[in-house]
């Protein structure tokens, strides 16, 4: 169908097809979330994922809001939010993004908080994702280099953002580089990394994202180092649960609350316990907001699997002003992650997710984590109190 003629609802099945479709691929959506928008043909408006609701879970009716494209880029053009306090600043955009929503959608159903960085490129469909594979190279500190000479012979160059604080801040950046690649090239970005984060993706044509999306995963993934175990992991009878015991214990000491533990030992982390640099991969800040928010920061190591020795562990981490840990590599043993029936699937994934990136990470120049003022940002302005615990 010509674009011209496309209507709103053409617009939102656009939206809806390439959000299931990437929501259900596993590669793509690690890392939780991610958001997805499509603009009208007059650039009027733009129809983005709202948060709440998982990509693959958008229909018609719910997981979306509309809105006006000019409202959402006055947001990051209003150089008078510099000047406010973070916490005012970030309840104004909020605020802000909602009342540029222009729909029939309940009123208290927020759009992607990401709405301003999709606004800013110029073509209808942009695509958002965390993936794993990319999260190696974001993450590493030769990270730009390495996929500036992977993608050396696009015909439009790729596009490095620095880390930014998520909300006005990272819209900020994203727009005067987007606005620096625009004057030296003549067109927007259409493969953009942004360090510490992820990655977006931009075309005119809802097929053709697809298609990019899958061809710089793929392009990003067959340039990665791959890691096999040498040998399988079997504990003694009995030892995953005395361990199991032993971190519910901790966490009960620390934060008095009871956790729900999952136990895994996936190829990933085998692949780490058999490495010397084990400990030092894990002793760093979060890869990205989304590590602080869904799994409280890296696993910790162990190797003494003690409630005592655990709960030390979680203190001593907690004195250099991170929360308490939700994952524990127990060495020899395995992955184990607490939090409730709600969200422990998703922060075991992230903690495995991180696992694989650290370990890429190494081969290009190390780990390029959060600092520990990034850090404090998201525990302060995005992540929930306490994503873990189990309720009562
Ligand atoms: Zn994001």
């Amino acid at each position: 169908m010509n674009e011209k003629t496309m209507t709103m609802d053409n617009v939102l099945a656009d939206l809806i097809r390439i959000s299931q479709v990437t929501g259900s691929d596993p590669d793509l959506v690690q890392g939780g979330g991610g958001n997805t928008s499509v603009k009208t043909a007059d650039g009027v408006y733009m129809y983005i994922k709202a948060s709440g609701t998982s990509l693959k879970d958008m229909s018609a009716q719910k997981g979306w809001r509309r809105l006006r494209v000019d409202k959402v880029l006055a947001v990051v053009r209003d150089d008078s939010l510099e000047a406010l306090d973070v916490a005012e600043r970030e309840a104004q955009v909020v605020g802000r993004l909602l009342g540029a929503c222009d729909d029939d959608r309940p009123g208290g159903v927020r759009p992607s908080i990401e709405a301003h960085l999709h606004a800013l490129l110029g073509q209808t469909y942009v695509v958002h994702l965390h993936p794993r594979v990319i999260s190696a190279y974001v993450n590493a500190r030769d990270g730009r280099a390495v996929l500036e000479k992977l993608f050396a012979d696009e015909h439009d160059p790729i596009l490095w953002v620095d880390y930014e604080d998520p909300g006005f801040l990272c819209g900020r950046k994203m727009a005067q580089v987007v606005e620096h690649y625009h004057a030296t090239h003549h067109r927007d970005p259409s493969i953009i990394f942004l360090e510490k984060h992820g990655l977006f993706t931009a075309s005119d044509n809802a097929d053709d994202i697809l298609r990019l999306v899958r061809y710089v995963v793929d392009r990003c993934e067959g340039h990665l180092p791959t890691f096999e175990p040498s040998r399988e992991i079997s504990p003694c009878p009995g030892e995953i649960d005395q361990v199991t015991e032993a971190i519910a214990a901790a966490l009960r000491g620390v934060t008095g609350q009871s956790y729900l533990i999952c136990y895994s030992c996936p190829a990933t982390i085998r692949a780490l316990m058999e490495r010397s640099d084990a400990p030092d991969l894990l002793d760093t800040g979060s890869l990205a907001p989304q590590e602080v928010t869904y799994a409280n920061g890296p696993a910790l190591w162990i190797e003494e699997a003690t409630a005592a020795a655990i709960e030390n562990k979680m203190r001593a981490r907690m004195g250099k002003g991170y929360k308490h840990a939700l994952a524990f590599v127990v060495k020899d043993v395995g992955l184990f992650t607490a939090g409730s029936e709600r969200t422990v699937a998703t922060a075991q994934a992230t903690a495995e997710m991180s696992i694989f990136a650290r370990m890429c990470a190494a081969a290009f120049g190390g780990v390029n984590s959060l600092t520990t003022e990034q850090e404090d940002f998201v525990i302060r302005f995005e992540a929930p109190a306490d994503p873990g615990a189990v309720k009562g």
